[in-house]
């Protein structure tokens, strides 16, 4: 049996806003043309890293979360080798 813990995390490429820098962005027609567009291009746009959620979740084993989290796991890991034995 695995235990899992959710892990939750602003995402680092919008901060947690959901809504980042948009890199096609330019501040001069011509720059806009260079990139194949008609007029200007928004500065900002839905984080495409997050989706414009700003957070991750991810499922960790908790042994890992408690890992992460500085906790002396390699002590539980080693009593659950011994159990297996
Ligand atoms: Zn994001």
């Amino acid at each position: 049996m695995t235990y899992c813990v959710i892990k939750y995390e602003l995402c680092e490429e919008c901060d947690g806003k959901g809504i980042a820098y948009n890199p096609l962005h330019g501040d001069t027609w011509e720059e806009w043309k260079e990139r194949g567009f008609d007029g200007p291009t928004p500065r900002e746009h839905i984080c495409p890293k997050c989706r414009g959620a700003g957070v991750w979740y991810a499922n960790v084993e908790l042994l890992t979360a408690l890992e992460d989290l500085g906790l002396p796991v390699s002590l539980f890991k080693g009593r659950e080798n011994e159990q297996e034995d």
